[in-house]
């Protein structure tokens, strides 16, 4: 099974703070270890700055958020066409914050993940619960919605060139993570759905709080492949640090 560290940089740093950032990253991932994949997702206006940075590393480059249209008349919109001229090899689709600030569904979800496998690019798809559909027990009924909804079009070849991540909306920024055990059923029960979908080596991120101190039991779970980091992303000592605990946990697996 593959290992996948990504990191959400979100709408922070500006230019002097993103290169110092991606040069800090490429700085130390000549010593990693290991075949960790390393994912970094900073900003549209950064995304050429970091792809030049880090060509002939280990790093790939991941945009945020792309337009399921390959080009038009979209004002403010960035297609997938423009990421992949860029050199930008993954897009992380339906993250909570794109659902929750600007509507995003799982049909258009779907649309996107469908451009961006068509033009080679690696989407990232985000599912997970928020907090009231935890507390109600509803939660595996919510993520299997989400998945029949954004993944269910698409063939076995797609699915399989896919990467899944679990970020329970409860769990994002607030500092409480799910517990080792709350990952692996939900983990679990993921594998399950992409077994059944004939794409069982898909990778499964977990998201969520994930810092250094948390990560090792987290990474430690069978179905766990690695994790989509936000906060601890924006610092490169702590990023570096969680793809270190990826590397070691899965290699004592
Ligand atoms: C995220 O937004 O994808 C995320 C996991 O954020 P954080 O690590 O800050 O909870």
């Amino acid at each position: 099974m593959r290992t996948i560290v990504a990191g959400n940089w979100k709408m922070n740093k500006d230019r002097a703070e993103a290169l110092a950032l991606v040069s800090k990253l490429v700085g130390w991932s000549e010593e990693l270890e290991g075949d960790v994949e390393v994912v970094i997702a900073p900003p549209f206006p950064f995304l050429e700055m970091a792809v030049q940075c880090t060509r002939g590393t280990r790093i790939k480059v991941a945009a945020q958020n792309c337009h399921a249209v390959a080009q038009g008349a979209y004002t403010g919109e960035v297609s997938v066409l423009m990421l992949k001229s860029l050199g930008v090899t993954h897009c992380i689709v339906g993250h909570s914050e794109r659902r929750q600030y600007f509507g995003e569904t799982d049909t258009q979800v779907a649309e996107k993940m469908k451009t961006l496998l068509f033009h080679g690019l690696t989407p990232i798809y985000c599912c997970g619960e928020v907090l009231s559909e935890r507390e109600s027990g509803k939660f595996f009924h919510v993520v299997e919605e989400q998945l029949r909804e954004a993944l269910g079009g698409l063939s076995e070849e797609e699915l399989a060139g896919c990467i899944v991540a679990y970020e329970p909306v409860w769990a994002i920024g607030t500092g409480r993570t799910a517990s080792a055990e709350q990952a692996q059923e939900m983990h679990a029960f993921i594998r399950a759905y992409l077994s059944e979908r004939g794409a069982p080596e898909v990778p499964i991120l977990y998201g969520g709080s994930c810092k250094p101190d948390n990560a090792a039991s987290l990474f430690a779970c069978a179905d766990v492949n690695g994790g989509l980091i936000g906060g601890a992303a924006l610092d490169a000592g702590q990023f570096t640090e969680l793809v270190h605990i990826a590397h070691r946990v899965k290699q004592d697996a």
